[in-house]
């Protein structure tokens, strides 16, 4: 598909508001080097495919794509499936098999699955970003993650804080980004739906069990009665009246 025939009208609005995500949080200065985490879910590819498209106000990047299999997947099919996805676009790429998820859910683990999953996932991103000369890493959480993420490090974790658009770690060595940060996961769905991706279906089984999912499920619920509630989340953390929130006395 050239570029002319991804022109529609659901790409250039999720495509307008990417490049201000990019621009407000100054995401990618001039001669990043990015790399770009593909789970092979809808959101990473579409992530991947609004960043591979010629950008209006973005400074010019280059950028590798990883891809960490978490070994739920016996038959190798799906692997096999990303990475001649990865060949047919001539993307610079590294994938890698790993028994991550396996090792979670094993009794050596005892914690959340979830928890040592996405650490030690993590650690090994950041590694490949650091061999492959990438000062930024983009991962594809949308703005629904962002809500999702508040409320989850409320209800489990006691704290009032979520995922940063543009984070510094590392003491500024590397950064993470999220360039959907303004996106809609419906939208962001429904592109994948349009470009007909081959989308890679989660096969951990925590994924249709997990705290992220029973949030969603509840924030579906709750959008029944108001719909704006994920909108109105979303404008709250920008909103903060720290004024009217309680301080504790210190013991
Ligand atoms: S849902 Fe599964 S794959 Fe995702 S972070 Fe949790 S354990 Fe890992």
């Amino acid at each position: 598909m050239n570029d002319c025939e991804k022109n529609t009208k659901l790409f250039l609005h999720l495509k307008k508001w990417l490049e201000k995500a990019i621009l407000d949080y100054d995401m990618i200065a001039e001669g990043d080097r990015l790399l770009i985490g593909v789970s092979g879910g809808a959101d990473s590819l579409a992530l991947l495919d609004l960043l591979d498209s010629p950008m209006i106000f973005v400074p010019r990047f280059s950028f590798v794509v990883v891809h960490i299999d978490m070994g739920f997947d016996p038959t190798g099919l799906a692997y096999q499936e990303l990475d001649q996805y990865f060949r047919e676009h001539q993307y610079s790429y590294v994938m890698e098999k790993t028994d991550i998820g396996l090792l979670a859910h094993s009794d050596f683990n005892r914690k959340n699955p979830c928890f040592l999953c996405s650490r030690l996932r993590r650690k090994r991103i950041f590694e490949i970003a650091q061999e492959k000369g990438c000062n930024k890493i983009a991962f594809a959480h949308h703005r629904d993650d962002i809500i999702e993420t508040l409320l989850i490090n409320m209800f489990y974790g006691r704290e009032i804080s979520t995922m940063m658009p543009n984070q510094s770690i590392f003491g500024g060595v590397l950064h993470i980004i999220r360039p959907l940060a303004y996106l809609r996961e419906e939208l962001v769905k429904k592109y994948s739906r349009e470009r007909q991706f081959t989308v890679i279906k989660n096969a951990c089984p925590t994924s249709e069990n997990s705290r992220r999912m029973y949030v969603k499920k509840l924030l579906n619920e709750l959008e029944r009665e108001n719909p704006c509630i994920r909108h109105n989340i979303f404008k709250a953390m920008n909103h903060v009246k720290q004024d009217y929130l309680p301080t504790f006395p210190k013991k």
